[in-house]
């Protein structure tokens, strides 16, 4: 199988699987696990914050930032299509209390600042209190500039906001911006990142902040179930994800390139390479034979995700081959 539906779908690495057995391990709920915290060290020390959190999903730690930033009744700002907001089973509202404001994305993935600026809330008993405002890079396999980020830090700044960023890709974000990584984290009060997607990691994110901050959000992970007892068996995995996953990531990007040019050239889908900035390419099929061409490719061992538009995603477990294979089993489906 050659698997283009999403970046979670690596498998462990060899070094992975070694690192797993091997961990040592002891109850993480009494902090006692020296292979999570040595994870979480490392994070913290590597994206610039004072403290990091190693979370079951993403999802997790975005509904901690957010739990952790506002209390019941207050609000953040968010994108209409950020997956904090809109893919997370309206987890803030359903378990935190907490109302999201959200704002039409711009076709660039970011949110217009006068127009968060007009969604904050003056104070005033009829409104929720604007705690918040959460940016997601990449969001859509797309990248917000670093001036973008350093000017929603200053309408934070300006207006007594938190900053959050989903930042479940925020590798490949630090690959397209030509930058390290803390080149963005620096603009943000909390950040999430998922290492089980390109990163390649079987199971985790981590959360970053302050120690206060990591500290309120790790009395609220006890509260939610995720607790985990021996779970540096994933963090050594997370580890080697952290360590090595940045490093390959430009080859990700290549991919996806590579593919967008190649699907460029087949007449029947209407593809935008230049919109292909990171490892998500995203095509429209013109005679709307989405569904149909997923289960073509599907029947050749090769899977896709057949959405308006179709999302082909690359990572570690997709090489240069596998795009030709792709490419040639879609133009052979158009024939
Ligand atoms: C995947 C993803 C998440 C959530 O991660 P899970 O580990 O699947 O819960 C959050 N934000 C973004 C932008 C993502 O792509």
């Amino acid at each position: 199988m050659i698997d283009f539906r999403s970046d979670t779908v690596t498998r462990p690495t060899a070094e992975m699987r070694d690192a797993m057995a091997s961990a040592e391990v002891g109850d993480d709920v009494y902090g006692d696990d020296p292979t999570v915290n040595s994870l979480q060290a490392y994070a913290a020390e590597r994206l610039g914050f004072e403290a990091a959190l190693f979370t079951a999903t993403g999802t997790q730690a975005n509904l901690l930032a957010i739990m952790s930033h506002c209390g019941r009744g207050d609000e953040y700002l968010c994108g209409q299509s950020a997956h904090n907001y809109r893919y997370e089973g309206g987890g803030a509202a359903v378990l935190g209390s907490v109302q999201p404001q959200p704002i039409e994305n711009e076709p660039d993935g970011s949110i217009n600042l006068e127009k968060a600026k007009s969604a904050i809330k003056a104070d005033d008993f009829h409104f929720a209190p604007t705690r918040l405002l959460s940016l997601e890079n990449t969001i859509g396999g797309k990248v917000l500039s670093l001036d973008y980020q350093r000017q929603a830090r200053s309408l934070c700044d300006d207006h007594n906001l938190l900053l959050h960023l989903d930042g479940a890709r925020v590798f490949n974000a630090a690959v397209k911006s030509d930058c390290d990584v803390t080149e963005i984290t620096r603009h943000y009060d909390s950040v999430s990142v998922c290492l089980s997607k390109g990163l390649g990691a079987p199971v985790g994110s981590l959360l970053l902040g302050t120690k206060a901050f990591i500290g309120r959000a790790t009395r609220l992970r006890k509260m939610l179930g995720g607790g985990m007892r021996q779970a540096g068996i994933l963090a050594a995995a997370g580890r080697i994800a952290l360590e090595q996953g940045p490093l390959r990531l430009f080859e990700d990007h290549e991919n996806a390139e590579y593919l967008s040019a190649g699907l460029a050239g087949i007449p029947q889908l209407d593809i935008n390479p230049a919109s292909t900035q990171t490892n998500i390419v995203y095509a429209r099929c013109r005679s709307g034979r989405a569904e149909q061409l997923r289960d073509y490719l599907g029947d050749q061992g090769i899977l896709i995700t057949a959405g308006v538009p179709i999302r082909f995603v690359t990572h570690l477990d997709v090489n240069r081959q596998d795009v030709e294979r792709l490419l040639g089993a879609i133009r052979r489906f158009y024939e």
